[in-house]
């Protein structure tokens, strides 16, 4: 026994310091008899992929379910469309995304330079487009105050307080912070953003009206940024994001299960048993699940959750978000003079023309939040004439220009229901890290569920710390 927690005790040291690589081999053994696996892991994004690697790493029997034809997830290279764009998770820092980069560099993969660099923009406000240098000038800009001459892209972050009282990317749990936990429309009205700056900030927003987000989240997103050191530490991947999750995933030595949808998990004294959309039941000893939160909570869980956890499960919110692709076959910005992407206060979201293949490169169209409003509901196929009218509408030089490629409605789709979950006033006071807190033999990861890192290298953390969980438990 005293071994036993001498050996706890080690283990605990080294998930606490991160060093899961020093942890001897071998732990697991094969799957008990009549199980499918040791461990079965839910979903095949980047948080269960990496589960699953560690603990294969670790000598366990691990099985991936993945309820779509495809691997990655919210990871998405659109490796059928000219310039193969990624669709969702593709920016990541050299500073703050030691995970990602570790496995990029196990996989052999090679980080490019951001997109997105050197990029110049024009406005397209109050129904007005205009050139970076022109906006303190223009007519379109009616911001009043102080925050008149700063570029909208940056008027959030201007009114949030700095230096941040959030001490480090962890601190955003501190019952201290709880104060940060209100309306971010509320505090910026007491912070003196008139109107027009509210409605820009809102219009780029991820939910859909500032009321709706706490003022602390995004200062947990803020201080996540400011430790990845802004711009210049970005890097993209050479031939796209799911060179990285496809890379994992033939890490494995069984291959991910796909088209299994999961319904439903049971943690019992013996082992756990997962349940799947035929009926089929698949039994480990352990089960992670990185589902997103609108697919978990489809899901039926036994023993029930505690009341906390599953009110988190139920409440805490997802934004909405659409990506729209155009390659572009002529340079329009020739024709009007102006910079090629265009930030917008209306439902084009951001556009930003990225290098590709070709010279001109393609246009990647971000419409998030309240900008996405008019067209969420509607199929993909509709989504793209409508934005294509609306880009000839704001910048007629883009007509005959343009070839439009796809569109991907992140809000409709059938495994993610959402685009990232955030939190509304008060939800980080009353929820705190609930949602990552393990039920019996039943753990959660998933974006969703970190308390660090956010985006991918969050999902990272969080398949490494349920995978950890697993490793204490059986040891
Ligand atoms: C448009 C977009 C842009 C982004 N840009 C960036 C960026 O530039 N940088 C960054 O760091 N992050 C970015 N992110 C965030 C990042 O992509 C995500 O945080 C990360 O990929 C989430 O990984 P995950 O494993 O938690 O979830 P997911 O990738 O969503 O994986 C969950 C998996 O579970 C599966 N699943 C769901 N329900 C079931 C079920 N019932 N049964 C079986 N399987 C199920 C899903 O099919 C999916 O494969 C972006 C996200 C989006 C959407």
């Amino acid at each position: 026994m005293p071994g036993h927690q001498n050996r706890r005790r080690v283990l605990k040291q080294l998930a606490a310091t991160g060093a899961i690589a020093a942890l001897p081999a071998g732990l697991g053994a094969c799957a008990r008899k009549g199980n499918d696996a040791q461990v079965i892991v839910i979903g095949a994004g980047l948080a269960g992929l990496n589960a699953a690697v560690l603990l294969q790493d670790q000598g366990f029997d691990v099985l991936v379910l993945e309820g779509s034809e495809r691997i990655g997830g919210r990871v998405y290279t659109l490796d059928d469309q000219p310039h193969k764009p990624d669709a969702g998770g593709s920016e990541f820092s050299l500073k703050s995304y030691a995970r990602i980069l570790d496995m990029i560099t196990r996989l052999g993969l090679e980080p490019i330079p951001w997109r997105g660099a050197g990029m110049q923009f024009a406005f397209h406000v109050n129904g007005q487009t205009v050139a970076v240098d022109q906006w303190p000038a223009s007519p379109a800009n009616i911001v009043q105050g102080q925050a008149h001459d700063i570029p909208p892209m940056f008027l959030s972050g201007m009114f949030l307080p700095r230096p941040s009282p959030l001490s480090d990317l962890n601190a955003w749990l501190d019952p201290a912070a709880a104060q940060y936990d209100v309306s971010f429309g509320e505090f910026l009205q007491s912070a003196g953003a008139g109107p027009e700056v509210q409605r820009l900030i809102a219009s780029r927003a991820e939910g859909d009206s500032l009321d709706d987000i706490s003022e602390l989240w995004l200062m947990r997103s803020a201080k996540f940024s400011e430790v990845s050191g802004g711009i210049e530490p970005l890097r993209n991947l050479k031939g796209g994001m799911s060179r990285l999750t496809d890379g994992m995933a033939a890490l494995l030595n069984r291959p991910v299960a796909t088209g299994v949808k999961v319904t439903g998990m049971q943690s019992g004294e013996a082992g756990a048993e997962v349940k799947d959309a035929t009926g089929k039941v698949w039994r480990a000893d352990h089960v992670i699940c990185t589902a997103p939160l609108p697919l978990l909570r489809q899901m039926v869980i036994a023993p029930a959750l505690p009341p906390l956890q599953a009110s988190a499960i139920r409440q805490i919110p997802y934004g909405h978000h659409i990506e729209v692709f155009f390659d572009i076959v002529e340079p329009y910005w020739e024709e009007d003079g102006l910079p090629s992407s265009i930030w917008t206060d209306g439902p084009l979201g951001l556009v930003l023309n990225l290098p590709g293949d070709t010279p001109t490169g393609y246009l990647w169209l971000a419409i998030s939040g309240q900008a996405s409003k008019g067209l969420r509901q509607l199929p993909e196929a509709e989504i793209l004439p409508r934005v294509a009218a609306e880009l000839e509408r704001v910048r007629p030089s883009t007509r005959g220009c343009l070839r439009p490629m796809t569109a991907h409605n992140w809000s409709t789709h059938p495994w993610t229901q959402g685009h990232l979950a955030y939190r509304e006033p008060g939800q980080i006071t009353e929820f705190g890290g609930v949602l990552a807190e393990p039920h019996g033999r039943l753990h959660f990861a998933g974006e969703h569920t970190s308390r660090l890192a956010g985006g991918m290298e969050g999902a990272m953390e969080s398949g490494e710390r349920a995978a950890l969980e697993i490793i204490l438990d059986s040891a």
